[in-house]
């Protein structure tokens, strides 16, 4: 017997201002509902050719764009903040629905990606430059900040409306125009991003959606209109990103992954500490490239801390992300959920002690969902794959040292190095600890330092390729290409013939 399948929607590409019929032959990815374990959509994965139509329209939307005032641009960006803040929760309900991080956190990523946009609206007065008034002979010299042509970005699962806000705002009002390719995992917010830039009064062409995995991936990066690439992710990719576009002389940031310490020194608060670890940990199910993996117990404190920990653990409340009192939701796919369990069998495997189980989490009515339970592992030591290697989900592993130098040493050991916490109640550790680390993004007694908007994000070493962190000025800077100008007005009387030396200010 033929059991009929439920048509579920599928979600296109958005060029040029509108979203693209799908061809009946088009590769199709499945989009879940983390929490119940259902499909919920399909997703057009794009090729070459789409992404050659999307940057197209890119390009032939540049001219205008480019030459579009600054103040113009950015009032575009005002009226896209006000639709944000009219649409917050619509979008992180689409969050929620295919990502499964909890409503209130959905919330909390739009917000942090309205501030970037709040930044942008600054667009005049960042694109402001420097100008020399008569550095001789009657030359003055300024500088430009111009636009680079098309950026793409491509950008994972774990934030899909705030990550491409890091990107698409700043290159918009610094005269881009973009190609975003979100992650097929979860594309239905940068649908409806697009949706609310073209109500703004974005013009057609400036924002484009394409998305796909490697295939479009790949045809961005060979792709001659593109001239820049931002790249969130997994640390592989990201570098596999950089090398490619750095060949193809395209300029290009790519972030990756992370494996982020927090240290609780002895004379720390330790139930604040605890409280930090047990949020940092467990928020978003661990999916966050500043999640906090490791806590790093110095001296004395480990015992007190691990029972502090395992007191708390089972008050989480882990539940479909839509219900208002959930702590903690899914993990995003079925596959990650068993990847995680491999994790966690190769600590017990390694020899780490296992003092919270989360393999087998039951929620009432949601049997098919993707979750897991709080893990907690002490006695966890470099060379463990538990500790070597980013496992982005709920697993919380502790290392303890006998002093904050063996604390900054394993710290400065790891490969990844986007983000790092140090909890103390003295003002010299604190000092100490953020002048040593080899890390990005450094908390003092703060266990998830995502800096404002108008600062930059960017770990170093392994968490990033390429110069330029995200946002902020660097944002400004990765996004517009430095001019000098040197300008003379001369008085034909007054011209001495050919000059044969080096100018200088005598
Ligand atoms: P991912 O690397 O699997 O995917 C990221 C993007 O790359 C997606 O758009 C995906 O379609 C594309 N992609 C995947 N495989 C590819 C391939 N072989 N070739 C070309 N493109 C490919 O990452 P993810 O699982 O979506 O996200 C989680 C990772 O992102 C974690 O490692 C996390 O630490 C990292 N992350 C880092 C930051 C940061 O700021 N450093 C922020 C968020 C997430």
């Amino acid at each position: 017997m033929n059991v009929a399948q439920p048509v579920v929607r599928t979600i296109g590409h958005f060029i040029a201002g509108r979203a693209v019929e799908p061809a009946i032959d088009s590769r199709r990815g499945p989009v879940f509902n983390p929490a119940t374990g259902a499909i919920s959509a399909e997703v057009l994965l794009g090729d070459a050719s789409i992404v050659d139509t999307a940057v197209t329209a890119a390009l032939a939307a540049f001219g205008k764009w480019s030459e579009t005032s600054s103040l113009n641009r950015a009032r575009v960006m005002f009226r896209f903040k006000e639709l944000l803040n009219r649409h917050h929760d619509e979008l992180a309900r689409l969050i929620t629905l295919e990502h499964g991080k909890v409503l209130s956190d959905a919330r909390g990523e739009v917000m942090r990606g309205i501030e970037v946009v709040e930044f942008a609206c600054g667009a005049p007065q960042l694109l402001k430059t420097q100008f020399s008034d008569n550095i001789g002979g009657g030359i003055d010299n300024f500088s430009l900040r111009q636009p680079l042509g098309v950026c793409a970005g491509i950008t994972p699962f774990n934030f899909p409306a705030m990550v491409p806000m890091w990107m698409f705002p700043l290159a918009l009002v610094c005269g881009n125009t973009f190609v975003l390719k979100p992650s097929e995992r979860d594309p239905s917010a940068s649908m409806r991003i697009a949706e609310l830039l073209t109500e703004a009064g974005l013009p057609d062409g400036a924002f484009n959606v394409v998305h796909g995995d490697k295939e479009a991936v790949d045809a961005l990066l060979v792709h001659p209109g593109v001239a820049a690439i931002s790249f969130v992710g997994s640390t592989p990719i990201a570098e596999y990103i950089h090398l490619e576009a750095v060949k193809r002389g395209k300029r290009v940031q790519a972030l990756g992954g992370a494996k982020n310490h927090l240290v609780v020194m002895p004379d720390a608060d330790l139930d604040h500490a605890a409280d930090a670890l047990i949020g940092a940990a467990y928020g978003s199910a661990g999916e966050r490239c500043m999640a906090i993996s490791i806590g790093v117990a110095v001296g004395h404190v480990a015992d007190e801390l691990v029972a502090k920990l395992k007191e708390r653990i089972p008050r989480l409340r882990i539940k479909d992300g839509l219900e208002a009192d959930a702590d903690m939701g899914p993990v995003v796919t079925e596959t990650h959920r068993q990847k995680i369990l491999g994790y966690i069998e190769d600590g017990i495997a390694g020899g780490a002690v296992l003092e919270a189980d989360g393999r087998r989490q039951a929620v009432p009515d949601r049997d098919e969902g993707f979750y897991l339970g709080a893990t907690l592992f002490d006695h966890v030591v470099p060379g463990m794959k538990i500790y070597d290697e980013e496992i982005f989900g709920p697993v919380l592993g502790i290392v303890r040292v006998a002093d904050f130098a063996a604390a900054v040493e394993l710290i400065n050991g790891h490969e990844f190095a986007n983000g790092v916490s140090c909890y103390t109640t003295d003002g010299a550790t604190a000092r100490e600890f953020a002048r040593r680390i080899e890390v990005g993004m450094v908390g003092i007694n703060v266990p998830i330092p995502v800096p404002m908007a108008f600062h930059s994000f960017g770990g170093w070493k392994r968490s990033l390729f390429g110069d330029h962190h995200v946002y902020g000025e660097e944002g400004v800077r990765f996004y517009t290409r430095y001019k000098s100008v040197m300008q003379r007005w001369p008085d034909a009387a007054a011209s001495k013939g050919p000059e044969f030396t080096m100018p200088v200010n005598k």
